[in-house]
């Protein structure tokens, strides 16, 4: 799905981070699947220009800051970008690169899409049943960053209105009690679901399901579940009534047992930050780990987008050609649809599609093959274009 009113030229320029860790493996590889997808789709007509921008420890080093300005202003002009793995600096009230990033450009719309691959080693008996894609607001709910440290100014200042002016009496142990707190508002929710509704619409989905916590906390969750249906009969009304749009709510609990049991019920979710967060692991466990989940945080009104390997630096496999690039591969797919130039997207996919087939795999995901050939994270790399160059056939 593409943001409205997005003018993509022939000749674009992405900006990249590499990332810490096992970055530095996984996006060059990335790189060269990528320039080889778009070169063979559209005979050299379309071409990339990657352009580097620096986070991370490197930047660190180089310049004494972890997110520079000039990398925000990059996003900022060039509208889409990529991104690897970022290691959270540490120390006290440090926050997370990649959600510094995400704030800094409002990109609200965390989109996860999920699928098997086959012979892509899982724990469930039938994986191929998943084929969906979860959408998490996240700029909200009580990831929004609004909590203080016990003892703080704010956080007894907090504490003393809550329990004096609003006389609120749950709080279990006052004396020693640390607070933050959970925004939901409308203009989030709307903007949420409807994404995940133009994204079924746009992709032959009928089904939206909202994943939501709304039975017990009624006027945050609850408020997102009404929110959101109120919104969806006045901007989809026809589509709900013709049947060709069903959205229906479930709690998450309920969900994350559906999830597994009965994943096929499901092709668009759409939930709170929280919710979101552990949805999404649950169903890249179940399609081959985080290696193989790609991501796209996303403002769908300004365009803005930056699209990233769901994973971490993965420290204990680092500098050793065993990672595995398919979440950053396939991150680059999501951008290139998002960009319209879908047809190299799909070049990719098949192409992982048949790499897997023959077995061919980095070491994650490559015990479940009986007669596997597990390869380095640049051989991997190599296969993939050699399967979109030459056919349908590796040449090893
Ligand atoms: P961070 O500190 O950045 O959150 P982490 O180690 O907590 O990192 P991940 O980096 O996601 O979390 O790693 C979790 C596990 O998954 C590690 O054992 C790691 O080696 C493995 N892993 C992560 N990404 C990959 C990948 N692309 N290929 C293979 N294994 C991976």
């Amino acid at each position: 799905m593409t943001s409205k009113g997005l003018k993509v030229p022939d000749d674009i320029t992405v900006p990249f981070i590499t990332g810490d860790g096992i970055g530095k493996e996984i996006m060059p590889v990335c790189k060269a699947v990528v320039d080889a997808a778009v070169k063979q789709a559209y005979n050299g007509n379309r071409s990339i220009e990657w352009l580097e921008v620096m986070a991370g420890q490197e930047a660190f080093k180089q310049n004494g800051a972890y997110l520079p300005d000039e990398t925000i202003a990059a996003f900022r002009e060039y509208l889409v970008g990529l991104k690897g793995p970022l290691k959270t600096p540490s120390g006290r009230g440090v926050r997370s690169l990649s959600i510094m990033l995400r704030q800094a450009l409002d990109l609200y719309a965390c989109q996860r899409p999920f699928r098997y691959f086959y012979g892509v080693t899982s724990p469930v008996k039938y994986p191929d049943r998943i084929n969906l894609c979860v959408f998490r607001e996240s700029t909200e709910d009580v990831y929004a960053g609004i909590e203080w440290p016990f003892g703080s100014e704010k956080g007894k200042r907090f504490g003393e209105f809550l329990l004096g002016e609003l006389k609120e009496e749950k709080v279990r142990f006052p004396e020693s009690t640390a607070f933050g707190v959970k925004p939901i508002s409308r203009e989030g929710t709307e903007r949420i679901i409807r994404c995940a509704i133009d994204y079924a619409l746009s992709h032959n989905r009928r089904s939206v399901t909202l994943v939501h916590n709304g039975n017990i906390m009624k006027y945050t969750e609850g408020a997102f579940v009404n929110w959101a249906y109120d919104m969806a009969e006045r901007e989809y009304g026809t589509y709900l009534s013709s049947g060709r749009l069903v959205l229906s709510g479930i709690t998450c609990d309920a969900f994350l047992q559906s999830a597994i049991l009965h994943p096929e019920e499901y092709g668009v979710i759409v939930t709170s930050n929280l919710n979101g967060d552990y949805i999404s692991d649950v169903f890249a466990a179940q399609v081959g780990g985080v290696g193989m989940s790609p991501g796209g945080n996303i403002n769908y009104e300004t365009g803005h987008a930056i699209f990233e390997a769901t994973h971490g630096v993965a420290s204990d496999i680092v500098g050793r050609n065993v990672a595995n690039p398919c979440s950053l591969i396939l991150a680059a797919c999501m951008m290139l649809e998002y960009l319209g130039w879908k047809e190299a997207a799909d070049l990719i996919v098949t192409a992982i599609e048949r790499t897997l087939r023959q077995g061919i795999t980095t070491a994650d995901i490559a015990d479940s093959f009986k007669h596997g050939n597990c390869v380095g994270t640049k051989e991997f790399g190599d296969a993939l274009v050699n399967m979109m160059t030459s056919g349908t056939r590796v040449i090893r």
